[in-house]
């Protein structure tokens, strides 16, 4: 079967690997339709991700089909021919942020693509409990970790109906955490230093924007007749960003960290004390998580159709994926697809 694995940094390589075999009671083996790229990936293939070893078959946000099943299939109520989303994310279930039902910061989280091979191949085994099957199409299946992240981030911030919103950054997290947070915002802007991204936001009708290389203080004022956003996400995961955030935020306000950064972010301490400001990250995401993005999806509450703005083969992947990386490429949400 085929399979991409990236060596090194810079280096991705179509292959050939052996068909796996050997279910286990509470396993499935799934054939891989759609893989969505995400920033993780990128970072990768550029040498950046943290806790990062290669080489390793990338690929976690994935839409698949169930081949076989294990003789346990019955208590995950998964059948031969189900479509699925995959939950990506392994916790161990014991350690304190698990047994406080934070399982998505698990002290011991393992995700596959990142930290264990991934799904950039035709067929893999994985554990039931990890499939979401859903009645939804393969590429909107390949977006619902994506947008589970955005959806974890807008339940972590406990947004209340009526509040004035900001998400900075417009790549997929930015547009999922924006896509969650507009159901309940009365205002929403997304800001981004992309002309492209502002563009696409707008064509979606997802937000306001707002260009970042602007005075983005004194346009909201205008715009908000002197307040300021109470609640704002970055999903830039750009330091100077995430600290330059505080300055948009209304005194009682809130600052959620969706994106992240190796470094240090040192924040001027009169700007947040005078808020009073709550500062909280968000990682991944939870299993409610996942349900909310699949009902979304179900329900046409949230539409991702038009943000799959690239789709390659594996052939072609392999060929252009660094391409992929710059920004002048124009990628949203690529999509590798075996066919
Ligand atoms: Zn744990």
């Amino acid at each position: 079967m085929k399979t991409i694995t990236l060596d090194e940094p810079f280096k991705l390589s179509l292959g050939e690997s052996s068909l796996p075999s050997e279910l286990a009671a509470n396993e499935a083996l799934v054939k891989v339709h759609k893989v969505g790229i995400c920033g993780t990936d990128l970072h990768a293939f550029a040498g950046l991700q943290n806790f990062f070893s290669y080489p390793r078959i990338l690929g976690h946000e994935l839409g698949v089909e169930v081949l076989e099943v294990g003789v346990e299939a019955a208590n995950y109520d998964i059948s031969i021919g189900d479509y699925a989303a995959v939950n990506p994310y392994f916790h161990d279930g014991e350690c304190s942020a698990c047994r406080q039902g934070k399982t998505n910061c698990c002290t011991h989280m393992k995700v596959i693509g990142v930290h264990e091979d991934g799904g950039m191949r035709e067929r893999f085994i994985i554990p039931m409990s990890n499939l979401y099957k859903a009645d939804l199409n393969l590429s909107q299946l390949a977006q619902v970790e994506m947008l589970a992240v955005g959806a974890h981030a807008v339940r972590r911030s406990r947004l209340e109906a009526g509040e004035t919103v900001i998400v900075i950054g417009a790549g997929p997290i930015g547009l999922g955490t924006a896509a969650f947070a507009r159901l309940k915002a009365k205002r929403i802007f997304m800001i981004d230093i992309s002309p492209e991204r502002l563009d696409f936001v707008e064509k979606l009708g997802l937000a306001e924007v707002i260009d970042g290389k602007e005075d983005v203080v004194a346009i909201l004022k205008e715009e908000l007749n002197g307040d300021m956003p109470t609640t704002v996400f970055d999903a830039t995961g750009n330091a100077k960003s995430m600290v330059n955030a505080v300055n948009y935020i209304s005194h009682g306000g809130q600052l959620v960290l969706v994106g992240h950064t190796k470094g240090d972010l040192v924040f001027n301490n009169p700007a947040i004390h005078s808020r009073e400001l709550s500062i909280h990250c968000s990682r991944n995401a939870t299993v409610e998580d996942f349900k909310t993005v699949v009902d979304a999806l179900k329900s046409g509450e949230i539409d991702v159709e038009q943000w799959i703005t690239h789709r390659a083969t594996p052939e072609e992947l392999v060929e252009n994926f660094e391409s992929w990386t710059k920004p002048e490429t124009g990628v949203v949400k690529g999509l590798l697809e075996f066919v």
